[in-house]
């Protein structure tokens, strides 16, 4: 219709009920709004799917003038505006997919104050053309969605935001928020500093998810895994699996079709409209299973996912939890299954140190893989350590598999001092230095050609290891890798000493060991019982 509603100064939960059809607020989104509307700055810490969208377009229709969106996503602002209009707001958006004429009558609505919303680029505002017409313009609110990507430290770090610190002073007045799920201690404070919200509340809402049972698993066959745990769900569960590579998604696709599973891949280098048709049934049919890379799944809004399942090491634990945070948005009981070895481990370790980035680009990305090795390695309740990567302290959660079979642990001391001084004594007589295969087969007193030629079999460890299988030592190996006790280089992944290991290796430090996953494959909490 024609009917340009006008909200301003309207009750906000009217508007609430009016133009989205929701009855209620949820969470904290009423004290949100009710702060921007009387001009406050707010941070805005939500899980996805939490509702953000809305603390920030309930304002702009109850402000007079236009609320400024600043998205990073262009995919998804066409998504967006779209959903909105169809509501009957009048939304718009300024990115380089338009065209000139297009952009022309988007500004000229602008101007004439017929925009409730206007979703732009965070590129489009460091350039003075934008900040100008935007300058002429009334605005309502400014809202900086996914105000992490302004952290250098995070996972997602985008160059353009930093032009967004100065906003206060180009729009002097506008109340400006910014939005995230996902904010680390550190990151929350950063972006509240590079974004120059001094003054802004902060509202944090609960990282938990509930209804989410996580489950990490050693990698031993991950196909078989993969389809074991598949099997294992209840007849038709939408899910999704994430993979690295797009090969790998295409291979574990077929290899679930062939099993009978009703699997479809997703990767950016399928053609644009084989991707549409398997999105659009994923999101229609029931049971069916996206293999994917993480392309696959901003702004997919398919509630009955029951489960998201890894086969390859997420780069970090935000990539993680925004991964697996897909699952079970009804609320309803949802699993977040991984399998994960060693050889991920030097793989990504490998990724870093080929990537172009510079050193403190190649420490980050070091750091966030850190710290998801810690998540997969942990004794403790993944969802404990899950939330307190997010600064959100918790007692164990009784739904992940470590709180649900308590793993056994062992003392590891002497296992690593052996693979230590091994490493120590290589370096020291030899200077060499080798990867977890070579440095195990030493260990287990194997008789392979490397060690015959290198004369390893003449070092004063070699065999000191043999009561333990190769698989037993690769999971130690990963084990001191996320304790900092031992650290992966190069492109071979060659070991060395880490910072925690001087420690051990004197004798001044008890290493616990997780035994359950020692040589059990796939099974762990299940095998056991
Ligand atoms: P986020 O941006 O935090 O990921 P969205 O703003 O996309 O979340 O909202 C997630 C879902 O929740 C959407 O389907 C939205 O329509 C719905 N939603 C938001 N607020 C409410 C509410 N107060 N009552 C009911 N549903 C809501
Ligand atoms: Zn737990």
């Amino acid at each position: 219709t024609l009917d340009k509603r006008d909200h301003a100064g309207a009750d906000p939960v009217a508007v609430l009920a009016e133009v989205f059809g929701y009855d209620a607020f949820r969470g904290d989104q009423g004290d949100i709004v009710e702060h921007v509307i009387a001009g406050g700055d707010a941070v805005v810490l939500m899980p996805t799917g939490a509702g953000k969208s809305i603390t920030y377009q309930v304002p702009a229709l109850v402000r007079p003038g236009t609320g400024l969106v600043v998205s990073p996503l262009i995919a998804l602002m066409h998504d967006q505006v779209d959903a909105l209009v169809a509501n009957g707001v009048r939304a718009a958006y300024l990115n380089s997919t338009q065209s000139a004429g297009e952009r022309a009558g988007v500004e000229q609505a602008l101007l004439a104050g017929e925009l409730d919303l206007i979703y732009v680029a965070p590129e489009r505002l460091s350039n003075a053309a934008t900040t100008r017409l935007l300058q002429r313009a009334q605005l309502s609110v400014i809202a900086i969605d996914e105000a992490h990507c302004v952290s250098q430290w995070g996972h997602d770090f985008r160059p353009d935001y930093l032009a967004l610190g100065d906003l206060d002073e180009r729009f002097p007045g506008v109340p400006r928020m910014a939005l995230t799920a996902t904010a680390t201690r550190a990151t929350h404070t950063e972006l509240t500093e590079r974004l120059h919200l001094p003054d802004a509340r902060h509202f944090v809402a609960s990282f938990d998810r509930p209804n989410i049972q996580y489950r990490i698993e050693p990698k031993v066959d991950p196909r078989r895994q993969l389809v074991q745990f598949i099997r294992a769900q209840p007849e038709r569960s939408a899910g999704i699996v994430y993979a690295l590579s797009r090969k790998s998604v295409e291979q574990t696709a077929t290899h679930l079709q062939a099993q009978g599973i009703d699997a479809l891949p997703y990767h950016a280098g399928l053609p644009a409209e084989v991707r549409a048709a398997n999105q659009s049934r994923f999101l229609r049919d029931d049971g069916v299973v996206m293999v994917a890379t993480i392309a696959f799944g901003m702004g997919i809004d398919k509630p009955d996912v029951r489960f998201v399942a890894h086969i390859d090491l997420p780069k970090s634990v935000e990539g993680y939890y925004q991964e697996t945070g897909r699952a079970g948005r009804d609320g309803d009981p949802a699993i977040a299954w991984m399998a994960y070895g060693l050889g991920d481990v030097v793989q990504q370790r490998r990724l870093i140190d080929q990537s172009p980035g510079d050193r403190t680009y190649k420490m980050r990305m070091g750091q966030h893989l850190d710290a998801m090795l810690a998540l997969c390695e942990t004794v403790g309740c993944r969802r404990q350590n899950l939330l307190g990567y997010f600064g959100q302290d918790s007692g164990p959660c009784g739904n992940c598999d470590t709180c649900l079979t308590k793993p056994d642990t062992f003392d590891g001391t002497v296992a690593a001092q052996k693979l230590l001084s091994t490493i120590v004594r290589l370096q020291r007589e030899r200077n060499q230095a080798f990867g977890a295969g070579h440095l195990i087969d030493i260990l287990r007193g194997a008789s392979t050609e490397r060690i015959r030629q290198q004369g390893h079999d003449k070092l004063a460890t070699y065999g000191l290891g043999s009561d333990m299988s190769d698989q037993d030592w690769r999971s130690v190996v990963r084990q001191l890798l996320a304790h900092g006790i031992l650290v992966a280089r190069g492109e071979y992944g060659v070991l060395a000493v880490g910072d925690e290991g001087a420690a051990v290796l004197r004798g001044e430090a008890e290493v616990p060991l997780r035994r359950d996953v020692l040589g059990r494959g796939g099974g762990t909490a299940r095998a056991r019982k």
